[in-house]
């Protein structure tokens, strides 16, 4: 067993560090107050070669294996969550679902200007009726000469009205007598007619990012533009969130990092009943936890990162990657706030932002609920995971790397 990063690996966790906390890092707070993403944020990444980082290049992308992008989501989620969310929709949700599903034609067409960062992607499940029970959907999709015409509304979809293309999951088939056979996943170009998009405003965090909804009517898709088979998008969506998932993990494993961070300063500095407060062991037993939840996180994800480049099926590892390091994120975030005192509670310090943007990745690409039950599911045995007709490629470096 090998727990050392490449060079490679190094070489972009410290591109990408440097990225977030020389570029990133002194304007946050001003655009988490202003609600509002800033907008250099996108193409800089789409320069820097983040939004491609794990696609052959022959797909537009970097080469990297999958291992790289989660130390990329680490790193960007310890500056501000809306980084790496960025990261889950536009790579994790879409993206890597495209490479795992999509038709040759397709990846030329969707994926290399995706990989590139010339489109931005995102992706289109929940709606306002359906979001752990993702059978309830109710937008439809109904084939008519040659194309499908697109109906309903997608709601709490991440770049929104930042994205060009959206992977949409419809219903096809409201006959279908189990429901999840009955929807298929398009790849829908946003700039099309009927598509109108807006902005959720209000949001407890999150807030430098961009969340918002999607709308549909009688939107001409190309039957090209379906993604898989008709009947398979329940299966497709379930795959892409195994690649999202593990985007969250990573990330809130870098959030653990930075209020473990925070918290290390701010006991060293602080000082009360005439010593530094790090030499009280209340603070160091949330600090001990913060390390303990940090290399737990890591792992895990790791784990997950190889579990892909080997081609191994790793729903159960991500799950479990991403249910733990967001509640142990939300846990280290909050225990940040109390080392901090009422410093902690004032947007003064980063702490309180870590908080807000924390509980975000507890609720969304499945709740901690939903997480518990897929754990215990696998456990007790009454669910295991059947293969695919189209797996995640393993990394295979010399394909990834060819022109
Ligand atoms: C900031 C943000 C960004 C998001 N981005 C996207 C995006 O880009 N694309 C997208 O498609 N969606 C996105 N979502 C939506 C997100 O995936 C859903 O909110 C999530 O799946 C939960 O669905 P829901 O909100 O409808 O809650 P519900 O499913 O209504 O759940 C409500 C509560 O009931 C619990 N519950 C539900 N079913 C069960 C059960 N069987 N057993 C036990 N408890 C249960 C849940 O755990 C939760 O506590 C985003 C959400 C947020 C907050």
């Amino acid at each position: 067993m090998d727990f050392a990063l490449s060079e490679e690996h190094r070489m972009v966790q410290n591109m990408v560090r440097e990225f977030a906390q020389k570029e990133v890092a002194p304007i946050i707070k001003e655009y988490d107050r202003k609600q509002e993403m800033a907008a250099f944020i996108l193409p800089r990444m789409a320069e820097l070669g983040i939004l491609g980082i794990c696609f052959p290049v022959r797909y537009g992308g970097q080469g990297m294996d999958y291992i790289a992008l989660g130390l990329v989501c680490e790193e960007l989620e310890a500056v501000d969550s809306t980084l790496r969310v960025v990261m889950s929709v536009h790579v994790g949700l879409n993206s890597m679902g495209l490479l795992q599903w999509a038709t040759d034609e397709q990846k030329q067409r969707f994926l290399v200007p995706q990989a590139r960062g010339e489109k931005i992607a995102c992706f289109g499940l929940t709606e306002s009726g359906a979001g752990s029970d993702v059978a309830g959907i109710i937008s439809t999709a109904r084939g008519e000469g040659g194309a499908y015409l697109l109906n309903g509304e997608k709601m709490w979809i991440s770049l929104a009205t930042k994205a060009h293309h959206a992977l949409v999951v419809a219903r096809t088939n409201p006959e279908a007598p189990d429901p999840h056979d009955g929807l298929s996943a398009f790849l829908v170009e946003l700039n099309s007619p009927g598509v109108t998009a807006g902005d959720i405003h209000g949001k407890l965090g999150v807030r430098a990012g961009s969340t918002g909804w999607l709308a549909f009517q009688d939107v001409r898709v190309p039957v090209e533009n379906r993604i898989g088979e008709e009947g398979e998008g329940f299966k497709i969506a379930m795959s892409c969130l195994d690649n999202g998932r593990y985007t969250v993990a990573a990330g809130a494993t870098g959030l653990i990092r930075a209020s473990l961070d925070a918290s290390v300063h701010y006991a060293h500095e602080r000082k009360a009943f005439g010593r530094e407060i790090g030499k009280f062991q209340l603070v160091q037993q949330k600090i001990a936890r913060m390390v303990q939840s940090y290399e737990m996180g890591r792992l895990l994800y790791l784990r997950a990162g190889w579990m892909k480049n080997m081609g191994l099926r790793n729903t159960r590892e991500t799950s479990l990657a991403k249910w733990f390091a967001t509640d142990a994120s939300f846990d280290a975030a909050s225990d940040a706030i109390q080392v901090h005192g009422a410093y902690g509670y004032s947007d003064e310090y980063d702490v309180e932002r870590y908080l807000r943007n924390s509980k975000g990745a507890v609720i969304y690409e499945g709740t901690s609920d939903i997480h518990q039950l897929m754990q215990a599911g696998y456990a007790l045995g009454y669910r295991t995971d059947t293969s695919l007709r189209c797996e995640l490629p393993k990394y295979d470096r010399e394909f990834w790397q060819e022109d």
